[in-house]
């Protein structure tokens, strides 16, 4: 195969067409570019709620937006603990801080990827107002174990599905197990308009403050509006919401096709030393976002860096370690970079919460280590599984030999 891997960051890998053309013609047509007046980003918050069975959705501007809006609503007390992943995007992560909460990092399952309550457990305390877990790369986390925790101490879960839409677990679709989901519609993401977010509850209180926390608190419609808390203009336009509604009618198809192809590679890696595909609970339906390879470097030569820097040899955009560094070794953290010289909100955070250490991390470790992620979307055909399955076994056999 000469041509290259579809690539979700230009059309080769996206599918917008005709559908997308016609909503922005009619709301072009319309006048009306502003949510708050157009009928365009209703229509797919509605359809957003229906396709989840969520009682609940709204817009906004990106996924860090939602996450923001979510931690919004649950409305921590400055200096509260959120516990969270530090193998996430940093959308999921500076809202906490921007809320004036700390998020308290769980390690995770170095073969999932994901916390558990195991390793969201040893993170609670009496400051805990909120449990965030992200379905990493598509693949749900055991939800039922943490929504038991959580329930033991009465606080809301919020689940970040922004790589796992129509994911499930138990037979439930993410996003609809905890309290809040949070969605991104982010270019890479399995629906985008560019930038995007979207949050959803099926609990009414949390998505009246939601609504306003996107709309600067301002009651549009109540009887007599006004600012009523402390919010942001994190609204989604109409152009955008135009281009994600036309998407909602395929996702599911779209969800199927990378499913399918996910099953396909996985089978030809079967037996390849060294290597695995993402492990995926029997309970559960992975969305696959990315397909993430597991290299042991005890078994594969030169382990994940080698085999990354020969797929990308062929033209694989094949990426070691997906983060470069867990969130908690960024500067906003290492540095406690925050509002001028201030540091809040990490002046007011329990020093324990702040042990950044790797002993305490050794699934972080070990998960980045062995992780490659593989480029994935939804224009994959079999052809370009096989080259990849191909292009990976020949690179393994090449390292397997050349050390031997
Ligand atoms: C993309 C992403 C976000 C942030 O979304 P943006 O739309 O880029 O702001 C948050 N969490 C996860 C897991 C993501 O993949």
């Amino acid at each position: 195969m000469n041509e290259p891997l579809p690539s979700d960051q230009d059309a080769s890998g996206r599918s917008f067409g005709d559908g997308e053309l016609a909503l922005l013609a009619e709301v072009l047509r319309s006048g009306t570019l502003c949510s708050t007046r157009g009928s365009v980003v209703r229509s797919f918050e509605r359809r957003f709620a229906e396709t989840l069975g969520v009682r609940h959705a709204w817009a906004c501007s990106s996924g860090t937006a939602a996450f923001h809006t979510a931690v919004a609503a649950i409305d921590p007390e400055p200096g509260d603990e959120i516990v969270a992943s530090p193998v996430t995007d940093m959308g999921a992560l500076a809202p906490i801080l921007y809320q004036g909460a700390i998020p308290v990092f769980a390690d995770i399952d170095a073969a999932t990827c994901n916390v558990t309550a195991a390793t969201i457990e040893p993170c609670l305390g009496a400051r805990t107002r909120a449990i965030a877990v992200t379905h990493l790369f598509g693949n749900p986390c055991d939800m039922r174990p943490i929504l038991d925790l959580a329930r033991g101490r009465g606080i809301p879960v919020i689940e970040d599905c922004a790589q796992a839409f129509l994911a499930r677990d138990r037979g439930r679709t993410v996003g609809t197990l905890g309290t809040i989901g949070v969605f991104s519609l982010q270019q890479g993401k399995h629906v985008t308009c560019g930038e995007g977010g979207l949050v959803v509850t099926d609990d009414d209180a949390l998505a009246r403050r939601m609504n306003l926390f996107i709309n600067k608190a301002w009651g549009y419609g109540d009887p007599h509006p006004d600012h009523t808390f402390l919010a942001l203009n994190y609204r989604l336009s109409e152009l955008q919401g135009a281009v994600a509604l036309a998407q909602l009618p395929r996702l599911a198809a779209f969800v199927a096709r990378r499913i399918a192809n996910a099953a396909r590679l996985t089978a030809a890696l079967r037996n390849l030393p060294g290597i695995g595909a993402p492990q995926v609970r029997p309970e559960s339906v992975h969305a696959y976002w990315r397909f993430c390879l597991r290299v042991d470097s005890e078994v594969l030569p030169g382990g994940v860096v080698a085999l990354g820097a020969r797929l990308r040899e062929r033209g694989i955009a094949a990426a070691p370690r997906y983060i470069q560094k867990p969130a908690f070794a960024c500067e906003v953290f290492q540095q406690q970079r925050t509002f001028g010289a201030s540091r809040w909100p990490f002046t007011l955070a329990r020093p324990e919460a702040l042990d950044y250490r790797p002993c305490r991390f050794p699934g972080v470790v070990a998960a980045l280590d062995s992780l490659l992620v593989l480029p994935w979307n939804e224009r994959f055909e079999e052809k370009h599984v096989d080259f990849l399955a191909a292009c990976i076994h020949e690179a393994a056999g090449g390292l397997m030999r050349e050390a031997a």
